[in-house]
């Protein structure tokens, strides 16, 4: 594999242009940003783990229907993927009340959110990602209506896959964030990646509300233990059992 220009480094990934032009390579680093890049860390391991967990996803969501960027993984930290235009929207959804939900809403932490909320945010670093409604999102006009239905069916598709698989892996998926693309035949297809960077996970054999934490709130929080709970949701995930 040739590897040579590099497109664009983001916060978490560096993305490399192939000789072909519909091949990227995404090569996972170790950094670690939170608030809008105003914390700035390092997690070990932490490029391989995220590249790993979402490689495994990304297969699963592909094999069970869901179209995705991802190609192969020829390293550990780098997956070719297909070169798409990212849809300036961060796709959230969530199934327990935590984060901004809680912060804008004052619902209380751990509150159960039955459906799961589908929320976007114009992802935008400059104006700190603000959450859209939906008359801005038309305003913006980033995607088309027809768009928006599919990204919110998509998401809602890759929650149910995904919350059956984390409860396998005694991991509740309290909500997660997806970013999506479009090919160049205009099919929208799931981007970026799937890992603790992006999900709020918590472990179903802890009850304490720190000790459970597994994903970037550990960073976020200073609760300390990061790369511990980093490899520990890569070992559940890839020790688990198929769900049906
Ligand atoms: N998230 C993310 N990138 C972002 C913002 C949020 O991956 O730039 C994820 C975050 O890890 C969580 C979910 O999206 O799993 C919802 O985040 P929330 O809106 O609660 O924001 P936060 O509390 O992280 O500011």
């Amino acid at each position: 594999m040739s590897v040579d220009r590099k497109l664009y480094e983001g916060k978490a990934k560096i993305l490399y242009a192939t000789d072909d032009p519909e091949v990227l390579v995404a090569h996972f680093k170790d950094d670690a940003t939170a608030f809008n890049a105003a914390k700035r860390g390092r997690i070990v391991r932490k490029g391989e783990i995220n590249c790993t967990i979402s490689t495994h996803l990304f297969a699963q969501l592909e094999s069970s229907g869901i179209p995705t960027h991802w190609i192969d993984t020829p390293k550990v930290d780098r997956m070719r993927v297909k070169a798409v235009k990212i849809i300036p929207l961060e796709v959230v959804v969530r199934n327990i009340a935590a984060g901004s939900l809680c912060r804008q809403t004052g619902i209380s932490l751990g509150t159960p959110i039955e459906p799961p909320l589908v929320e976007f945010f114009y992802k935008n670093d400059e104006l700190g990602d603000p959450l859209l409604t939906v008359d801005r999102l038309r305003l913006l006009n980033v995607a088309t209506p027809e768009q928006i239905d599919r990204l919110r069916e998509l998401a809602l598709q890759v929650n149910r896959y995904l919350s059956t698989f984390f409860a396998s892996c005694q991991i509740t998926l309290v909500d997660f964030k997806l970013e999506f693309g479009t090919t160049s035949d205009a099919q929208i297809v799931l981007a970026d990646e799937i890992s603790p960077d992006t999900c709020r996970l918590w472990d179903r054999l802890e009850t304490d509300p720190e000790r459970r934490v597994m994903d970037k709130d550990r960073f976020r929080q200073d609760l300390g233990e990061v790369e511990a709970a980093y490899e520990r949701v890569l070992e559940r995930v890839l020790t688990r059992v198929e769900p049906r």
